[in-house]
């Protein structure tokens, strides 16, 4: 006979096998191409959703190889949010290849985006894609997000709908704390330098210079002009400091660093969130990270 605790605990047990596979049915498979995107989804999709994030912590979008088991994943989800405008070309075909029946929703879609030049093809006019440094951009992220869910899962509209209004709400207050710290700043020295172009859309939105080497992919490396360019700027209009990213090598930057004495300030997250335990976890602390960085380096 089996006494009172071993009956709870077979009794535990059966419930978690009656209660896991039902668990798992239920909820809406759901992937995101890289962690700032998979953050944004989580948020609106909440408990009812089963998200995986491709490209994850600190690791660069633009670059990234596909495996087979992100091939299965796909493979398997009911909805694939990207963000389109160039960033992950190797999505396309990802999505082609592992038969997804779901549709790849560009997150992206509405935005005004952003052209600039080709830092490796001279003359050629590229889209810049890191449209969620503005945080106006990010809640028609979000915008669409809710649509994708709604879409693939009817039965949760009003869930996504109370999680896309309570996360947009944030966003608005995340947006004037930005606006706040730009302000701080005095104007002259609103000039950021960092690796890769990834802070275009911050600039046009928030009033900022940003001056990067090696143009909005990280996928080649800055010629020596482009370089050499940089470092005559920054010794011509006296910038007071440079910044590494959480994506890009940091000897650049420490070389640029070297040779003006400007002060290296800080790490800003640019196309990747940070590891969990790390300031940038989320997109809102991404964004406090970075405002932080920038004040602290740049405040005077
Ligand atoms: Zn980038």
């Amino acid at each position: 006979m089996l006494n009172r605790r071993q009956l709870v605990a077979l009794g535990a047990l059966v419930a978690t096998v009656i209660a896991s596979p039902a668990l798992a049915q239920s909820k809406l498979k759901v992937v995101a191409s890289f962690s700032i995107l998979g953050d944004l989804v989580r948020n609106v999709g909440g408990e009812r959703i089963e998200l995986a994030v491709l490209v994850g912590p600190n690791s660069d979008a633009h670059v990234y190889a596909p495996t087979p088991a992100d091939a299965k994943t796909v493979g398997e989800a009911k909805v694939v949010f990207v963000n389109g405008l160039g960033l992950e070309g190797w999505m396309t075909r990802l999505v082609k290849a592992a038969g997804a029946k779901a549709p790849a929703i560009v997150v992206s879609q509405g935005i005004k985006s952003l052209r600039m030049e080709d830092e490796h093809n001279a003359g050629r006019m590229t889209t810049d894609p890191h449209a969620w440094q503005s945080v106006g951009n990010a809640r028609i992220y979000v915008g669409n997000i809710r649509a994708g869910l709604i879409a693939a899962d009817p039965a949760g509209k009003n869930v996504y709908e109370a999680n896309a209004k309570a996360y947009l709400a944030r966003l608005d207050a995340l947006e004037r704390e930005v606006l706040a710290a730009i302000a701080k700043i005095p104007a002259d020295r609103r000039r950021i330098i960092t690796t890769h172009d990834a802070f275009g859309y911050f600039a046009a939105a928030y009033g900022v210079e940003f001056i990067a080497p090696a143009g909005v992919s990280t996928e080649a490396e800055p010629s020596a002009k482009a370089v050499a360019t940089i470092i005559d700027q920054i010794k011509r209009q006296k910038i007071p400091a440079v910044f590494l990213e959480n994506v890009s090598d940091p000897r650049l930057i420490q070389q640029i660093a070297r040779e003006t004495g400007a002060k290296v300030g800080g790490t800003l997250y640019s196309d990747a969130l940070s590891v969990p335990q790390g300031p940038a976890a989320s997109y809102i602390e991404m964004m406090r990270n970075n405002i932080r960085e920038l004040g602290q380096a740049l405040g005077g």
